[in-house]
């Protein structure tokens, strides 16, 4: 494309005209709906795409986890883009979700941390498509994601479910009211999923028992998933042997596992062909990603993620589906953010760009293209605005100036080092503390963050207090201890 041609079509997609325009440029065409499954707390490390040993998504293991075969997670990723270094700004749902859905990071939609709101005044993915003339629509099963908490801005449908079977509910609701709506019509549905969250209790689901399918059977010893058992572990500082923690990884597995199944059968449903063609499914951009990952015990022994500040839960799977335009078996090492999912919707159905996003659009590295914006590209993140993470393809540096511990419950140590690099590609686990050895990195990664807090304009909006209900909410899940 010709520089003046790139300026016309900017100037065509601000008017909203790109489609009037595209006589013979096919990768402009738009798909016709937006899918986008969030499923919290599933750490990409655990996805076998992402290079785990164990079958959690794989194509292989799809008849053992009754995964509908073509569908599984790691399938759905292949026929796309997969992002192998894509990062949330911060280990909690809310946060991570209205950064997600805005764009922005948690300092400028204001929302930094599960307490806060999402002000009227920002401008949501949900709202854009709404104006854009999109049939909108919510299935929830995290009781932090309802209306009130302002993540409902711009969707006409918003069902939450929070029983024993919501995750299966919600996606068959979403399913359902995506073939209900009239034909010729564009949807946009966003599904959010629980499993993987706290208690790790798979259930049973279509004929696989979750919770033994990665289990060890000759396990003898009492470690169970229950949110009591893990936080009584950590808060006592109890050591657990091996195979007790190798007993909650199983569970947590199980529960990913679950969800593969769930998904799968979902995207499955989506595939058959309709009436007019194409499937509801290739004739949109499906997106997954995950709110944030999971400590599993690796640090003071947390098994939580709200404390976090480390690659196991800032680090999330995130993958793009289109078969006509983003290129099926891509694998993009550059940094990616939850926060450029919304621009990159923008692009990819050829409307305007929002004003003040700081995200970047994915779609020309999901064609394969490159992008310079990328080169040198950090992902920030933080706890409130306290302690910071910034990561590059292979470092990562954490910074804690003002050596505080994090606060949330449960209590127990968690202690952040005030300045540590971590080599991620020699010691994924980020153990080893190389910032006296690489110190030009970590000056380098500091910087970076010193420019990125320049360049932030924090929002002004005043936060109101949780209403009762969100406050029920909140306990009820584990994240605060009583009335605050
Ligand atoms: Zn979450």
């Amino acid at each position: 494309m010709t520089g003046v041609s790139r300026l016309v079509r900017q100037l065509l997609s601000a008017f909203g005209l790109v489609a009037l325009a595209c006589t013979q440029a096919p990768e402009r065409a738009a798909p016709r709906h937006l899918i986008v499954v969030t499923v919290d707390t599933l750490r990409a490390d655990h996805l076998t795409a992402w290079g785990y040993a164990r079958g959690t998504s794989d194509a292989a293991g799809a008849a053992k986890r009754g995964s509908a075969a073509g569908f599984t997670l790691d399938e759905l990723a292949a026929q796309g883009v997969r992002f192998a270094q894509a990062y949330t700004p911060r280990g909690e749902t809310f946060p991570a979700l209205c950064s997600l859905f805005s764009g922005k990071p948690p300092p400028e939609t204001g929302v930094l941390g599960n307490r806060e709101t999402l002000p009227a005044t920002v401008t949501t993915l949900a709202e854009r498509l709404k104006a854009a003339g999109f049939h909108t629509a919510a299935f929830t099963t995290n009781k932090l994601l309802v209306p009130g908490s302002g993540i409902e801005q711009g969707f006409d449908v918003f069902e939450s479910d929070f029983g024993d079977e919501r995750d299966a509910r919600v996606l068959e609701r979403a399913a359902a009211w995506i073939e209900a709506q009239p034909s010729g019509a564009r949807v946009f549905a966003w599904v959010h999923l629980m499993g993987p969250h706290l208690p790790y209790e798979p259930r049973p689901s279509g004929g696989v028992d979750f919770a033994r399918l990665f289990a060890d059977p000759a396990y003898a010893g009492t470690a169970n998933g229950s949110r009591e058992y893990v936080d009584a572990a950590y808060t006592q500082q109890k050591s657990l042997t091996d195979t007790d923690r190798a007993r909650l990884v199983a569970l947590y597995d199980g529960e990913i596992a679950r969800v593969d199944q769930l998904v799968s059968r979902f995207a499955g449903r989506l595939a058959q062909p309709t009436p007019s063609g194409a499937s509801t499914l290739d004739d949109a951009l499906f997106a997954l990603c995950a709110d944030h990952g999971e400590e599993l015990g690796e640090r003071s022994g947390y098994f939580g993620h709200s404390k976090s500040i480390s690659s196991a839960v800032l680090q999330v799977p995130l993958f793009l589906r289109w078969p006509r335009g983003v290129k099926a078996g891509l694998v993009r090492d550059d940094v990616a953010l939850l926060e450029d999912v919304f621009p990159t919707v923008l692009a990819t159905f050829g409307l305007a760009p929002e004003r003040g996003v700081r995200g970047l659009s994915l779609d020309r590295l999901a064609r394969g293209e490159r992008d310079e914006r990328f080169a040198g590209r950090v992902a920030i993140g933080l706890w409130r605005f306290s302690m910071f993470s910034v990561a590059d393809a292979r470092h990562r540096l954490v910074f804690n100036p003002d050596e505080l511990e994090p606060d949330e419950i449960p209590p127990g140590p968690y202690p952040i080092p005030a300045f540590a690099l971590y080599d991620r590609a020699a010691d994924p686990r980020e153990t080893v503390d190389v910032s006296e050895r690489d110190a030009a990195r970590a000056r380098e990664l500091q910087a970076a963050l010193r420019a990125w807090m320049r360049g932030l304009t924090p929002s002004t909006d005043p936060q109101s207090p949780l209403s009762p209900e969100r406050m029920r909410a909140l306990s009820e899940q584990g994240y605060a201890g009583g009335e605050k």
